[in-house]
């Protein structure tokens, strides 16, 4: 038995670049070449393993993967098609990779509402969470399993609607078709399975996990200075968001003015920035925050 913690990845999709990049931040150091199925990561006792997304909750409950980095629909979806129910449960989110599994149809159809289905056939890759959302709201309609491109399913008729994956809707939109009803929200999810993991296994889990939980509280902060008259430092610390107390520092040779510098935990837009400005907060930086460990 290999005490390396074995981590199952997306091996290319959406989900594999982000899942690689997480990874390196957390200071994983590895090479991903085409092919294998295996990549070694050089500087911890880690194997990640390269593999399609549907296969991810199913490794990890049949102990081929300690753990496993997948979208949350992809397990929702496995769980619900698997007949003797699937050993994977969420750990931790992870924050990217976030898409709806939304119904849609066509902008010039009959149909743009849910009870509307009653009768019609709706293409999707997720049958079990698309029969599961019909069951509950007692609709009959027939599910067409595709394996891709089901936002053509309208178009050459093989079914009235469709339930598919929306992030930006430009796929939709570009297919002449609209989103009515969102039926599953979903993010990329951390999943293990029930069984307990090694000492040493679980230690080194509970340090990768500090690492990601750091790394995305750090790509949401940031540092923010500015100069601002004295007696608009109240008003300027209000508009900082998730920022309590700011550090205050005199300015040589200027009474009415401070530099002000303070940790947000959320991002501050443009919006934010002009607010400031108009306050009279002046020379705004705002610097990214590499690592954080609180
Ligand atoms: P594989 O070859 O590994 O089976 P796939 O084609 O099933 O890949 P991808 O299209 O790479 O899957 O998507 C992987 C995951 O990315 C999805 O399951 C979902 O969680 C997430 N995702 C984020 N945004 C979108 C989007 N707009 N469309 C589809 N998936 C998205
Ligand atoms: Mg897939």
């Amino acid at each position: 038995m290999t005490d390396r913690l074995r981590i199952a990845l997306q091996k290319k999709g959406r989900l594999a670049d982000d899942s690689f990049e997480l990874l390196k931040k957390c200071g994983l150091r590895f090479a991903i070449r085409g092919g294998g199925l295996l990549a070694r990561v050089k500087n911890m006792p880690i194997d990640l393993l390269l593999v399609r997304d549907d296969d991810i909750p199913s490794f990890v409950a049949n102990d081929a993967a300690d753990i496993g980095i997948v979208g949350e629909n992809v397990l929702v979806e496995e769980q619900l098609v698997s007949r003797e129910g699937l050993d994977a449960e969420i750990t931790m989110r992870l924050g990217f990779s976030r898409c709806k599994l939304s119904l849609a149809a066509p902008n010039d159809g009959d149909i743009n509402n849910t009870e509307q289905l009653n009768g019609t056939r709706i293409a999707t890759t997720y049958p079990g969470v698309l029969g599961n959302f019909l069951k509950e709201r007692g609709i009959s309609a027939k599910s067409v399993e595709m394996k891709g491109a089901v936002e053509l399913a309208p178009s050459i008729g093989i079914a009235e609607s469709i339930c598919d994956l929306v992030s930006s809707g430009a796929t939709l939109e570009a297919n002449g078709l609209s989103a009515f009803e969102t039926i599953l929200e979903s993010e990329a999810v951390l999943i293990q399975s029930g069984r307990k993991l090694s000492a040493d296994k679980q230690a080194l889990l509970n340090k990768l996990m500090s690492r990601i939980d750091g790394v995305i509280k750090s790509s949401e902060t940031k540092y923010i200075m500015l100069n601002a008259p004295k007696d608009k430092v109240a008003a300027i610390t209000e508009l900082l968001p998730g920022s309590d107390s700011p550090t205050i520092i005199p300015l040589a040779g200027k009474d009415k003015l401070v530099a002000l510098q303070a940790v947000c935990t959320e991002n501050i837009f443009w919006e934010t920035l002009e607010d400031l400005k108009a306050l009279g907060a002046r020379a705004i930086l705002v610097l990214p925050i590499e690592k954080m460990m609180s």
